[in-house]
């Protein structure tokens, strides 16, 4: 029986493109938007055009209800979820002294509640079947913390929290979890960055480029076919940061 994947903000970014190269390897992809309507179509209709089918699924998933009408819908139509990406995420630049409650519960349901109920939704599924493989996205903010987004870095040490005592966990079910900790990939989130801002960034990294969606997509497609690696933040950032 064919794999099932639910992609978390599948709709740009990395997690489009980590949509996309599961449902190249003939993976059943629910891919998850909130407010790029169109940009999910589009994506749906690229792989139609190459014979793939891929299901769009509208939820906020800072949500509890719409995150359960979002897992009901995927085991309903699906029976099964093999692989969860918990994917969606926000970032914010701002002084900590300038944050404010509605910042702090924004960023964190967004990034970090996310992941604490989309994977509490799914786990009953995968621990029924004795199978699952959860990978969170993370980000290098989360070890080692960036100025003026102290929320965000917040947020992304709280998933790598998450990840390490969810995999003790949920080990003896045959469900691991990891992380991938992105250092700083092109998409939408780093478009506040002017052109010499992103050159100084590349000036610190030692592979001195930009990381594309693809070399995330890379390391998620060894993680889904390894069977002994879990609780680990993967760090993928050209050596910019390497603790
Ligand atoms: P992006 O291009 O801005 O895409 C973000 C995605 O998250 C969009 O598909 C968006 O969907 C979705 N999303 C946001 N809030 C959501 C919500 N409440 N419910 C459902 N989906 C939601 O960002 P990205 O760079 O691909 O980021 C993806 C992940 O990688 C994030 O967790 C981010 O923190 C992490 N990361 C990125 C970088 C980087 O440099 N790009 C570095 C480290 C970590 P809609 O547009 O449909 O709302």
């Amino acid at each position: 029986m064919e794999k099932v994947a639910l992609v978390t903000g599948a709709s740009r970014g990395i997690g489009r493109e980590i949509a996309k190269s599961l449902a190249k390897q003939n993976i059943k992809v629910i891919a998850n938007y909130n407010n790029s309507e169109e940009k999910a179509i589009e994506l749906k209709k690229e792989l139609e055009a190459e014979g793939i089918e891929i299901d769009i699924v509208k939820a906020d998933v800072s949500k509890r209800e719409e995150i359960k009408k979002l897992v009901k819908y995927a085991i309903e139509n699906y029976e099964k979820i093999d692989i969860l990406i918990n994917n969606a995420g926000i970032s914010e630049y701002k002084l900590f002294t300038d944050e404010t409650d509605e910042d702090w519960n924004k960023v964190i349901n967004t990034n970090l509640y996310s992941a604490f109920a989309v994977s509490q939704e799914v786990i009953p599924n995968m621990i029924k079947n004795k199978n699952g493989c959860i990978i969170n996205i993370s980000s290098v903010w989360g070890m080692v913390g960036a100025s003026m987004e102290v929320l965000y870095s917040v947020s992304k040490a709280g998933i790598d929290g998450l990840t390490k005592a969810l995999a003790k966990e949920l080990g003896p079910s045959n469900i691991r979890v990891n992380a991938i900790a992105p250092g700083i990939v092109d998409t939408d989130m780093c478009k506040n960055f002017s052109k010499e801002e992103l050159e100084n960034i590349k000036e610190e990294i030692p592979l001195e480029k930009i990381g594309k969606v693809e070399d995330i997509s890379k390391c998620i497609n060894w993680l889904i076919n390894d069977n002994y690696t879990t609780g680990q933040i993967i760090s993928i950032n050209g050596g910019w940061i390497i603790t």
